[in-house]
């Protein structure tokens, strides 16, 4: 059988669709540009609270990495800890890591209450160390992340590891038995039901192309072209992550976009399952040039990386499958025969400093740069940006702190540098 290039997730789920001869309305009170989690969670968050709220969707509900991803709900930033401290300062980093822990209770909390069945476990996540020096760092980091955080990891030594992995390659480990996994498209298209129930209209095919500010009736507020006609709105959100465009230059020139793949085996024997991952962990490596992978809840392989650091096209999808699959089986030899089913990829949003951010800017209310962070993280900052917009005393850690553009400004949103970042973090991967 052939490797289909398509997303494993999608043919677990029916997606929700809207109603395509549904006319935009004349006038919102809050557009979402962007129907994934960022915009789905913002949606679903207003619309409780009573605001008439338009998700504006350029393709289809979840078309973006929302049901692209590996499912790992995973807690921290991609940013150690020992960094953020040196960028933040401890209060503002204990905060943000607060926030990170919370996010993952975000997500359940609505997973629980909107009944979306997502196969949402907290079966916890495994980091696993390419190198000693790397499984030497672990214990710095839970030492750090005990006393500043409050929050408990457990180292895993190399003599241990095989109660955690069915694999010799490492070093070592650490475990966090907080985060969960989940599957995104199930978990995407529940919120989308939850926005709809709530009374949030979502529009597929409605790029939106140009925002200005325009004045409706006395008030000032936001004309939004869109493919599907116009709307006016008092406030407009952003969830659009690594699939920016032009309709937002300001944001556009903030985030660069980075392709990320992934591949899925064929159902594995029971054995075979347990024996590559005991636990069933969200499992990914300490390598700059990242493999995460994990099992499926139908007991497949999951494997993904960045084999391209391009956004996805169907060249960079049909390479990416077998430079995968070698990834694979350098991790899981146990793999060497079993038929690889299944492969696609998609776009990453990184800002500058690889950092969330939730800003308002120009008046327009954005959250971005997950940096492969996003399930939980941007159900959580939609929601918090929704309770931001209705006018909340909110605390969120992520909102105000510098959100740095590229260096010299020499970047207008189209990533000319890829292929040199490609080349730098391999060769950090080969020295550090
Ligand atoms: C292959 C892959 C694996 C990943 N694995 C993980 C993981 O395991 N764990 C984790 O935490 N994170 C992971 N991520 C990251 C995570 O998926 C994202 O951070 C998260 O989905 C971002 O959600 P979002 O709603 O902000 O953006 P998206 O889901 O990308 O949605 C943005 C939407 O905006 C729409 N849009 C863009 N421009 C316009 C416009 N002008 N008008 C209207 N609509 C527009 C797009 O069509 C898109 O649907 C992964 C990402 C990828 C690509």
């Amino acid at each position: 059988m052939a490797i289909r290039e398509k997303n494993f997730w999608l043919s677990t789920v029916e997606m929700p669709t809207s109603d395509s001869a549904q006319p935009l309305p004349e006038a919102v009170d809050v557009a979402v540009i962007g129907a994934g989690f960022t915009g789905l969670s913002a949606a679903r968050t207003l619309a409780k609270r009573g605001a008439k709220v338009a998700v504006l969707e350029a393709h289809t509900i979840g078309w973006g990495a929302s049901s692209r991803n590996g499912g790992m709900v995973l807690t921290g930033m991609k940013l150690g800890v020992n960094k953020l401290i040196s960028m933040y300062g401890r209060e503002l980093t204990q905060r943000m890591y607060a926030a990170s822990l919370q996010s993952i209770d975000c997500v359940e909390q609505i997973v629980r209450d909107e009944n979306i069945r997502c196969d949402f476990s907290r079966c916890g996540h495994l980091e696993v160390a390419c190198k000693q020096k790397h499984f030497d760092d672990y214990a710095r980091q839970v030492e750090v992340i005990a006393r500043e955080f409050n929050h408990q990891l457990r180292i895993v030594p190399k003599s241990e590891l095989a109660s955690e992995i069915g694999s010799y390659l490492y070093y070592g480990g650490m475990v966090d038995e907080i985060s969960a996994g989940v599957n995104p498209a199930k978990y995407v298209a529940g919120l989308a039901w939850a926005a709809d129930q709530a009374k949030a209209e979502i529009f597929e095919n409605a790029r939106v192309n140009e925002i200005t500010r325009e004045s409706r009736q006395g008030e000032a507020g936001w004309s939004l072209k869109t493919a599907k006609g116009n709307v006016w709105a008092r406030n407009v959100f952003v969830g659009t992550s690594g699939y920016t465009g032009p309709a937002t230059p300001a944001l556009q020139k903030k985030i660069i976009p980075i392709g990320s793949y992934i591949i899925t085996t064929a159902v594995l024997p029971e054995t075979l399952a347990h024996e590559l991952s005991p636990r069933n962990r969200m499992i990914y490596d300490s390598k700059n040039y990242i493999y995460y992978y994990r099992l499926t809840p139908d007991r497949r392989m999951l494997f993904g990386g960045r084999a391209a650091f391009f956004p996805e096209t169907k060249d960079s999808i049909r390479k990416s499958a077998e430079i995968l699959r070698l990834g694979m089986i350098e991790v899981y030899p146990q793999l060497r025969d079993t038929k690889v089913e299944y492969v696609w990829g998609g776009t990453l949003d990184f800002a500058f400093d690889i950092m969330p951010h939730a800003v308002q800017m120009d008046g327009i209310y954005y959250a971005v740069g997950y940096a492969g962070h996003g399930v939980a993280m941007a159900t959580y900052q939609g929601q918090k940006m929704a309770e931001m917009i209705a006018g909340d005393n909110t605390d969120n850690p992520f909102v105000g702190i510098p959100f740095p553009g590229a260096p010299l400004g020499m970047y207008n949103g189209k990533p000319w540098f890829l292929p040199f970042a490609g080349a730098w973090y391999k060769f950090l991967d080969w020295v550090s």
